[in-house]
């Protein structure tokens, strides 16, 4: 129990929906001893009771409400589509002075969603964990999710600078590093990170299920040429990403504009045997994978890591650090 922490940063913090990005939140605060109570709620009885018996709250409540009730740093943690109605039903829970952030994947929508629900004396501060897994639900959290990974935090213009400076050290005591973005930036720089990524992802894997020429069991048994990296992104959950595509539509169009061009480029370069311009882009590209690794955000282990096993066995699961972490 985190009762007997000494001096935490929260008196309470309340966790709206206790999924992968919540109850990670809920694990690390109580090993770092960030609280003296964590308390949430979710969607469902189920979830509330597995995030229990896991030991990730002190507390659950059956509405958002209930759990923000004297908490001085609320957090959303559910998917972007419903912060709005969230944070409309909120308001009047909220204490003078508490901290109202979330972890949602696109910014700007989430200033224009919340925004105007804010009550005056409460504040509001957007936030995004760039860490995750392909996992969902409070059994897929886990305490070291954030160490080591970056936290982007888009304070407004009339931000409280005290406020900002307690969010952004209950972040650096998860373990991440922390950076202040504009929102706009945010949405722009995830969108060729992240979305445009799990886009490509979805697509190719898309692609491959309708493919009449190749069987389904031949794409999994050969997927080790390449196709089951894409397939780790393609099994994220789909309503998180719905939310993120219909929230970040422009900066995700502009990039996939970008994206068609230099694909049409490619398919011209293959038509034409351009191997000289093949070479160029396929060295650039690899110079960008080793910036990532030793920037530490992935394992320079060969094939992510991956433990040959002897067919038949169970895969080792893809957890911990450098373990099959996304945004
Ligand atoms: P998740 O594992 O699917 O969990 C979502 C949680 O939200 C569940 O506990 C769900 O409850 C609850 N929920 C959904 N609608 C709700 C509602 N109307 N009221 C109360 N609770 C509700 O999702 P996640 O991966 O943790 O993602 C959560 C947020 O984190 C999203 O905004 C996402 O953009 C952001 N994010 C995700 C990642 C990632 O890699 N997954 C990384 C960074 C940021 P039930 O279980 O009862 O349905």
């Amino acid at each position: 129990m985190t009762s007997a922490v000494k001096k935490p940063l929260f008196e309470a913090i309340a966790l709206i929906g206790l999924g992968l990005i919540g109850a990670s939140i809920g694990h690390a605060v109580r090993r770092h001893g960030l609280a003296r109570r964590i308390h949430g709620t979710a969607r469902t009885a189920a979830t509330r009771k597995t995030a229990l018996a896991l030991g990730i709250v002190d507390a659950t409540f059956e509405s958002a409400p209930e759990a923000a009730a004297g908490a001085d740093l609320v957090i959303l943690c559910t998917p972007v589509g419903t912060f709005g109605e969230l944070a409309k039903a909120l308001a009047p829970a909220l204490e003078e002075g508490a901290i109202l952030s979330d972890v949602g994947s696109v910014k700007q929508a989430v200033i224009r969603d919340v925004g105007p629900h804010v009550p005056d004396g409460v504040h509001f501060i957007p936030a995004h964990p760039i860490a995750g897994t392909e996992q969902s639900g409070p059994e897929a959290g886990f305490a070291e999710l954030f160490e080591g990974r970056w936290c982007v935090l888009t304070p407004l213009a009339e931000t409280d600078a005290g406020a900002l400076g307690r969010l952004e050290a209950f972040w650096r005591a998860l373990g991440s590093q922390v950076e202040i973005m504009e929102a706009d930036h945010h949405d722009l720089v995830l969108a060729i990170t992240s979305h445009l990524p799990h886009l490509i992802a979805y697509n190719i894997v898309g692609t491959a299920a309708d493919l009449e020429e190749v069987t389904k069991s031949e794409i999994i048994k050969f997927s080790a040429g390449g196709f089951r990296d894409f397939t780790r992104l393609a099994a994220s959950d789909p309503v998180m990403w719905r939310d993120v595509f219909l929230n970040n539509r422009e900066a995700v169009l502009e990039t996939l504009g970008r994206f068609s061009e230099d694909l049409a480029a490619l398919q011209r370069a293959i038509r034409w045997s351009d191997g000289e311009a093949l070479y160029e882009l396929f060295s650039r590209t690899r110079a960008i994978r080793r910036g990532i690794i030793e920037a530490g955000q992935d394992t320079s282990a060969p094939d992510f890591g991956r433990i040959a096993k002897p067919q038949g066995s169970a895969a080792a699961p893809a957890r911990g650090r450098g373990g099959g972490k996304r945004p």
